[in-house]
Parts: structure tokens; sequence; C-alpha cells
């Protein structure tokens, strides 16, 4: 990520609350940034709202499904006049209303190993917004293969995790779940999904601007119901299929 280019008089008047505490050099980057954000349901959204808010200069998110009804209780960037519509097609229309400093880049798409490479392209991070393994798996491989960073975020019901993937330094998304669970829609109260997906969020913005720890070996659990988040460790495994290769 390059942080050339200064920021222009109207940029500085919008991020001022941020800039006095990261500056323009991290503010640039931010806007240098590509961000692959995989799905634009109940966490895609808040990634989507929060990070095109902070100012990630280019946001390309990919899902395959139009807006329904019974998205409406967590995917926060849509309402009724939304349905029908391409998701995608949505949260761009959307995002570009809230910030036209930025470029959102809208793909309806199915992600699978055979899009997956393609579709992220060269961004600097990938977002794992998605609902299920198959997807996460095919991400976790392009991340590998990229050596790019990937948030993972999940949610079910009151409870929801966030991991960040370093690849080749921390456990890859294999290594820390190498079988995949039976599936099947999930129940989610849309608050677990708002708060999970503006913890990656902000892994995002935490990584591009090199600021703080990022949640890698380890795994954050949120518990909605006593609103306690527990870190469990997750180590990598020599074994690996996706990542033992990479140093
Ligand atoms: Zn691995």
């Amino acid at each position: 990520m390059k942080s050339s280019g200064m920021l222009d008089s109207a940029e500085k008047e919008r991020y001022k609350r941020q800039l006095m505490l990261i500056g323009d050099e991290a503010q640039s980057r931010l806007r240098e940034a590509t961000v692959f954000i995989a799905g634009a349901g109940g966490l895609g959204c808040p990634v989507a709202l929060y990070l095109a808010a902070a100012g990630i200069g280019r946001i390309v998110i990919a899902d395959m499904d139009r807006v329904e009804i019974t998205n409406l209780n967590r995917q926060v960037l849509f309402d009724e006049t939304s349905i029908g519509t391409e998701k995608s097609v949505a949260v761009k229309e959307r995002l570009q209303r809230l910030n036209p400093h930025i470029r959102v880049e809208a793909i309806t798409a199915t992600i699978d190993d055979s899009s997956a490479g393609t579709l992220v392209g060269s961004a600097d991070i990938i977002v794992d917004a998605t609902d299920n393994f198959t997807t996460r798996y095919s991400l976790n491989r392009v991340a590998c293969r990229n050596a790019v960073p990937l948030v993972h975020g999940a949610v079910c019901g009151f409870d929801g995790q966030v991991a960040t993937i370093i690849p080749g330094k921390t456990a890859c998304f294999k290594c820390m779940f190498p079988h995949p669970p039976p599936t099947g829609p999930a129940p989610v109260i849309g608050t677990t999904a708002g708060i999970i997906g503006m913890i990656q969020a902000n892994e995002v913005i935490k990584y591009i601007t090199a600021r703080g720890s990022l949640i890698t070996g380890q795994i954050l659990l949120w518990d909605g119901l006593s609103a306690t988040i527990e870190y469990v460790p997750a180590e990598r495994d020599p074994a690996c299929s996706e990542c033992r290769q990479l140093r």
C-alpha cells in the first residue's frame, strides 16, 4: 500500500475527527487501499458502511443474492425500497451517497475456487463476511496464495467470532477450522452481526494504518447474552494443506 498524494481540503474536512487521531499519512494510506469484502449481508453491510465512512479508497464487494424482506433485521444498508435489487449494487449506491471520495465496485457473483482469485484481484486485504465454509476455504486459499491478510467473521444467534489471518505468520482459516461444520441457515440477531462486522472493520483500519495489535493467533469469541469477549488460541498446523509451505 502506498500513501502518496496529499489530502485535499474536502477530505481534510470530512475526516477531521479521525485525522486528529491518525494523521494525514495514515488517512492517505486508507485512501490508497483496496479492500475486498466477500458478502453483502449481515456482516458485509456494517463492514462496508464503516470502511466507506473511514475513507477506504477502493471497496470491492461481492455477493450473488438480491435483497429480501428477511434480510432487513440485520442487513442495515438496505430498506424496503431495496427489495429485489442485487445486494452488491444496493451497497454500492448507498456507499457512494455516503462518501463520493471513494470508489465502490459491485460484483454479483458466486465466490468459489474458480472465481475467488479473479474477484479478489490485487486487494490489500480480504474480509470474510460470508456465511458458509466452502466460500471461506476459497477465500483462505486466495489469501494464502496472494499473501494478503484475511479477516474472518461469523455469527450465530447472540454469538460471534473474529480472527485475523496473516498468511505465513499466523494460523490460517484452515489451520483453525480443518473440517466444515454441518450447514444450514443460522439464527441471527442483528446486533450480533453489527458488533462482529464492526470488529472486522476495525481490524482492517488497524492493519492499513499500522496501529494497535490485530486479532492474530487467536479467535475472538463474542457472547452477546453476557456481553463478554473471550480469546481462544489458534496455532498454525504444520501439516496444513493451505499454509504449510508459507514462511
Ligand atoms: Zn493453515
